[in-house]
């Protein structure tokens, strides 16, 4: 609990200060040290400051400066004791009370965040620690909330966060609000500042930044495998020791440093780590007289800012920050404040004719040069002329586009045909299964439901799971090696046209994979218009439930091009939602949209180990699904179509009288333009849930065996339009309403794509017919 929720007479041992580096000090120096005894000599309600009793000395502190001192109390000491009988872990000592203890083992818990640029390795660091699955990938954005995992090593307990990527902690995106507003609110113990080794510079100025905040920090050098293989020599010691803040070099591909660097963590927070140590960072000597000047108005006051340090308040009114701006607006001489910085301000324009917030940037930036001057020498940039090479082919302005189409056809290809072989083998293993479980079993409602219900549903879906893991391979590939980004790259010019930034290509590429996730990366677009366009037409992007509908389908009704008609699928996906776009941008989201710089990150070779895991994870989440949606699905649609039973009407008919034939019969007039019957209107119907149902439902319905439809090639080809484009799943609504903020969204998308399914399938179908 924290100091300021004692009441008077209460005793309590202290953790840990928070806040920054300042004003921990200040505490300290007052006798707040951790495992010292603390007593409440007076804590009233409406009475601040409290008074309080540490090593035989009256202190008074304020309500908020208390706040940020974490305790043991007794309660809490009998509480942890009744729950932990043998307390085990950290040795006790003699005659130590539970409350000693208890903040001892409290004070090997550490909460630790990492926080660096996009793609600089931090997700990999934290997967290696947390053993976490979470997803890496070669470019900006994949990272979008803040994600969670635990850690233990040499006794400590470590609480991970995986916080998003950004350049800087100015306030200008809604990433660098939150990374700025976590480290402030949250107070980690230690920050792990993960920096890309072969972009030193660009990485070191995120640091500066968070040296302003005085805040604790160690710097992770990830990526140093390419670093030592370039030839380059940096001395990482003399780095450190220059900002103050230790340095372990790590690679976030195979783990090797990650304990180093937690040991690091250990030695920082028991206070041996010698180069840790508050510096400031040198913006010249006309910059440091202004920031010096407004910092001395705001130290005016009595603490204002226990989370902030001064400077770094100092700093960013000079930056012109609006949020930093609305905290010196609550001080009381928040004028006198504001005046000085507006006088310093002219003053800067004055002299170097340049605001001061790019005065800022640019001494910030001559900072960093500076370090590596003295730190690091350059021999060669091996990678970079490789990255070079690969790009002026694949991302040439004519060449591009076919080395991307045939990329993807490549990988429909693989999808299919190499997928065919395992999902021969699980149909074949399906089919016994359900042949045996008939030999066995009497006739009756349960047999039914277990062959026609359970094995043809979940059966006729698991077949896929080669084929999503394939795809899934092969994305994870592309992302992992850089190659994504440059897709994105190249259709940024496309996307222009369409109202979009290249940025929304990102995510709508990861809507292969899943839309939800897709929808959630597009917090990563930071012009309004471009990201709730993007929002809206990631549903038409095929995600891979769909692939079964299309693999069953394709398999049944285009054999002789089979990876055509799937790399035609997407392509139409893709067209079509492109084609939304326009539309959208021109008629429905009104606004302009702000120009945005493309990142390439260089290539990288892709760890097996991250694309198996990845592919495996997606196999596990698949697996899971059947066990349970496609499970319930199954049933609910075999006992749909098995009540009203009549024993004496062929399967045929007894399945148009029942329930299920009935909805079908009833939906059936709508489709009927498209091509299609009643039991795919079922299918679509129950495929609402999730697309998967679509494809266990029509092997419900026709036991396994789609030949038998009746349908067309065209009318099968109108189908699977159908399936692509309609209603998006309910998971996938959900996340747009909980992006966008309004249900409006969500419906609207709901309504406009299945609109469009069916406006699309007729329009196919009746084409088709015409020309025969
Ligand atoms: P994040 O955006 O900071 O979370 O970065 P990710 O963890 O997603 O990693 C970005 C890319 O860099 C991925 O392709 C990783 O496989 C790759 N990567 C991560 N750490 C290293 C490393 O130490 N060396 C190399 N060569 N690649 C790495
Ligand atoms: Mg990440």
């Amino acid at each position: 609990m924290r100091l300021s929720e004692l009441k008077t007479g209460q005793t309590a041992v202290i953790v840990r200060v928070m806040g920054h580096g300042g004003f921990r000090k200040r505490i300290v120096e007052m006798g707040f040290i951790k495992g010292k005894s603390v007593e409440v000599l007076l804590n009233a309600p409406l009475h601040d400051p409290v008074k309080y009793k540490v090593m035989d000395y009256e202190v008074s502190l304020r309500r908020a400066e208390a706040e940020l001192v974490e305790v043991v109390s007794e309660e809490e000491a009998k509480e942890w004791e009744s729950l932990h009988p043998n307390q085990k872990g950290i040795p006790a000592e003699e005659h130590e009370d539970v409350m000693h203890r208890l903040a001892k083992v409290k004070e090997h818990e550490l909460n630790v965040v990492f926080v660096g640029n996009p793609n600089s390795g931090k997700t990999s660091l934290f997967n290696i620690a947390s053993g976490a699955h979470e997803r890496v990938g070669n470019y900006s954005g994949v990272t979008v909330d803040a994600k969670v995992g635990h850690f233990d090593f040499e006794s400590y307990h470590f609480n991970l966060v995986d916080l998003p990527g950004t350049y800087s902690l100015s306030a200008y995106t809604p990433e660098e609000l939150y990374v700025r507003k976590y480290i402030i609110e949250q107070h980690p113990d230690i920050i792990i500042n993960v920096i890309d080794a072969s972009n030193l510079e660009r990485n070191l100025y995120l640091t500066t930044q968070l040296i302003d905040m005085d805040v604790p920090i160690i710097i992770a050098l990830n990526m140093y495998d390419e670093l030592r293989e370039s030839g380059n020599v940096l001395d990482i010691q003399q780095l450190g020791i220059l900002l103050g803040a230790p340095i372990v070099p790590t690679v976030g591909k195979t783990g090797e440093g990650v304990h180093e660097l937690f040991h690091q963590i250990i030695e920082i927070a028991e206070g041996k780590q010698k180069t840790a140590r508050h510096i400031h960072v040198n913006h010249g000597v006309l910059l440091e007289e202004k920031i010096e000047r407004i910092e001395t108005f705001i130290r005016k006051n009595p603490e204002p800012h226990h989370n902030y340090s001064a400077r770094f308040l100092s700093i960013k009114l000079l930056e012109n920050d609006r949020q930093v701006e609305g905290i010196v607006k609550k001080l009381d001489n928040a004028k006198e404040i504001l005046d000085e910085r507006e006088l310093c301000q002219k003053e800067i324009l004055d002299e170097i004719q340049e605001d001061s917030e790019s005065a800022i940037t640019d001494a910030k930036y001559g900072f960093v040069q500076g370090a590596m001057k003295e730190t690091f020498k350059k021999v060669q940039r091996y990678k970079r002329l490789m990255t070079k090479r690969i790009d002026a082919v694949v991302t040439h302005q004519i060449w591009g586009y076919p080395i991307f189409l045939a990329l993807m056809y490549f990988m429909f290809f693989c999808t299919f045909n190499i997928g065919q072989y395992p999902m021969d083998w699980i149909d074949a293993a399906v089919g016994w299964l359900g042949e045996m479980v008939g030999a066995w079993m009497t006739d009756g409602a349960l047999k039914d439901l277990i062959i026609d219900g359970i094995i043809s549903g979940v059966g006729g879906v698991i077949v896929f799971l080669p084929n999503i893991m394939i795809l899934y391979a092969f994305i994870s590939w592309m992302e992992d090696s850089g190659y994504m980004a440059r897709a994105a790259f190249i259709m940024d010019k496309i996307m222009h046209r369409m109202g979009l930034h290249g940025k929304s290509f990102i995510p709508m590429i990861m809507g292969f994979g899943c839309n939800i996730p897709a929808i959630m990366a597009t917090r990563t677009i930071e012009d309004r218009k471009s990201r709730l366009i993007t929002m809206l037409i990631i549903p038409l992007i095929s995600c891979s439930a769909r692939l079964p509908v299309y693999i069953i389908i394709i398999s049944a009704f285009f054999p002789h091009h089979a990876a055509l008609t799937l790399f035609c699928m997407y392509l139409i996906g893709i067209v079509f939602s492109v084609f939304m776009a326009k539309v959208f941008s021109r008629f429905v989201i009104k606004g302009e949209s702000s120009p945005f710089v493309m990142e390439l990150p260089p290539y990288r070779m892709p760890s097996m180990k991250s694309v198996s895991r990845h592919t495996w994870e997606k196999g596990k989440q698949y697996l899971k699904k059947m066990g349970t949606t496609i499970l319930v699905a199954s049933i609910a649609v075999w006992a749909l179509s098995y009540f009203p039973h009549h024993e004496e009407l062929s399967e045929d008919m007894q399945m148009e009288a029942s329930y299920i034939g009935q909805i079908g019969k009833f939906i059936e007039p709508v489709i009927r333009s498209c091509g299609l019957q009643w039991k795919e209107g079922v299918a679509l119907i129950a495929g609402i849930g999730a697309k998967e149902i679509v494809a266990s439902t029509m092997s419900v319905l026709y036991h396994g065996n789609i030949a038998t439809s009746g349908m067309t090639t065209l009318s099968a080809f109108c189908f699977m339009i159908f399936v692509l484009l309609y209603f998006p799943c309910i998971p996938t609504c959900i996340g747009i309403k909980h992006e966008s903020g309004k249900w409006k969204w969500a419906c609207f998308t709901a309504l406009y794509t299945t609109l469009s399914a069916w406006i699309i399938s007729t329009i196919v179908y009746q084409i088709g017919i015409l020309c025969g």
